[in-house]
């Protein structure tokens, strides 16, 4: 179904383990194994030969399927709204990355006393009973359980690799502002900023020094300092969010710990920023170990019904894209800057509040839609509230596919097309159309990969200014 958009540019507006306890809510327990390392340094090629210039500019859209623990009498359990809020704090936490995480369907209800008054714990035989059987295919399952010993946590570096593959979420920690994007971080394979899987990291960013272990200690990132273990009230100013001691590393240099970062054990309120090494390996993960997760199986299933969203005060900073999706309504307060891209995608009405501004050099997409629809905008070049644009639409099929598929998209008006597939390293597999001219209808191409290797595979459209992106999942 084509669907009408304003657009507009404004000017001048794995493994599970238990470890500390803080004065909030019990942190994650979240604890890297020698066989999560192992399997990390297999594949640091593999990984490393990923270009992520070719995807920095793609929409990621990422499925998820809520599971929501409820008694036997069905009552109880966390509210989908409340589910969502969190969600578009995570989104914005992802944006640098363009990763939009989209709840595609209906919430699966658990009811069951057992689970609902006692809860589980990590690893625990009734948690992976739960799990296995309410697993949904090709999303992200999220359980949300009250009565956790913990606030989260997540198995990765994926399922292949591991078998369990879920986020649990105790529903008095799903709004903290934090646990949520940090479970989502773990699925994706970041450790905590203090972990101490490849030894205990050092202070030290010079690389001559006898002290400098930051690219295999800690958590294998040099762009995050080392940290000692932060603690809400115990090292860190819950008010400031500054570290409080003065405790040094094995070489005697003081900590400056990241008490905003996200993996850490800082504040919950404190905790609100990835670093670029951080997103880089979300990212990666993402193209190379959740290959499978697939977005398509989101477009024809309803959304929650009813859903007006808030977006939340934060800027959208510069260079990020982020999307808001409601049933119903949104409204918008939040400072869109210059650089930065922002959807605003509402089936009924979207209302910009006091509050709300797009700086010059912003692109704020207004499009009255609702759920299910996937976009990427262009680059704007004119000014002024001043182009309709009808969105193409665009599919594959059979996704996933064994041997070809078929591309097909419908033209508003006669119009040059480019279509491309890329591999999973970013690599041009194939150019089906090169710019040549398409009249106006439907359209097929088809995309022959008997000869080519399993994997995740990604068809771009480009018409005018608008690409479009869809994975396509190759599977023998
Ligand atoms: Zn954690």
């Amino acid at each position: 179904m084509k669907t009408k958009i304003i657009q507009f540019l404004i000017l001048t507006f794995l493994f599970v383990y238990v470890e500390n306890l803080t004065a909030q809510n019990n942190e994650c327990p979240v604890l890297v194994t020698q066989t999560q390392i192992d399997y990390m340094q297999a594949t640091q090629a593999a990984r490393e030969a990923i270009d992520l210039s070719n995807f920095s500019n793609m929409l990621h859209t990422i499925p998820v399927q809520a599971h929501i623990i409820r008694n036997n009498n069905g009552v109880g359990g966390i509210s989908m709204s409340e589910i969502e809020a969190a969600m578009v704090i995570v989104n914005q936490r992802y944006a640098p990355n363009n990763m939009f995480f989209e709840m595609c369907a209906a919430p699966n209800y658990i009811d069951s006393d057992a689970l609902y008054y006692f809860g589980f714990g990590p690893n625990s035989t009734t948690e992976v009973g739960m799990a296995i059987a309410n697993q949904v295919a090709n999303v992200v399952n999220v359980y949300f359980a009250p009565n956790l010993s913990y606030c989260g946590w997540a198995y990765f570096p994926s399922a292949q690799a591991f078998g369990r593959d879920w986020i649990v979420m105790n529903n008095i920690c799903v709004n903290n502002g934090s646990t949520f994007a940090h479970e989502f971080g773990h699925y994706f394979n970041l450790y905590h900023t203090h972990s101490t899987a490849g030894g205990a990291e050092n202070v030290t960013r010079n690389g001559n020094s006898s002290c400098h272990n930051c690219s295999t200690a800690g958590d294998g990132l040099c762009d995050t300092p080392a940290d000692p273990v932060l603690g809400c009230f115990a090292n860190v100013n819950s008010v400031t969010c500054n570290y409080t001691r003065n405790a040094t590393d094995n070489c005697g240099q003081t900590y400056t710990p990241p008490t905003t970062n996200i993996m850490s054990y800082s504040c919950k309120h404190c905790r609100t920023d990835f670093t670029q090494g951080q997103l880089d390996r979300i990212l990666t993960s993402y193209l190379y170990d959740r290959a499978y997760l697939d977005a398509s199986i989101c477009a024809n299933t309803s959304c929650i019904a009813n859903h007006n969203l808030q977006s939340p005060n934060d800027d959208i900073s510069t260079g990020t894209t982020i999307k808001y999706e409601a049933s119903n309504t949104i409204t918008a307060t939040n400072i869109i800057q210059n650089g930065a891209d922002a959807i605003y995608d509402a089936a009924n009405e979207i209302t910009l509040n006091a509050g709300f501004s797009a700086e010059s050099g912003a692109t704020a997409l207004m499009v009255i839609e609702g759920c299910g629809g996937v976009y990427k905008t262009s680059e704007n070049t004119n000014s002024g509230i001043n182009e309709l644009v009808e969105e193409i639409a665009f599919q594959t099929y059979p996704n996933p596919f064994s041997s070809t598929s078929t591309i097909e998209f419908e033209l508003p008006t006669a119009t040059a097309v480019y279509v491309q597939i890329y591999n999973s390293s970013g690599q041009l597999i194939a150019a089906l159309a090169n710019g040549e001219t398409y009249n106006s209808g439907k359209h097929q191409l088809n995309f022959d990969a008997n000869d080519l290797p399993i994997g995740m595979y990604i068809c771009q459209l480009k018409i005018n200014n608008e690409v479009q992106t869809k994975k396509m999942l190759l599977m023998r």
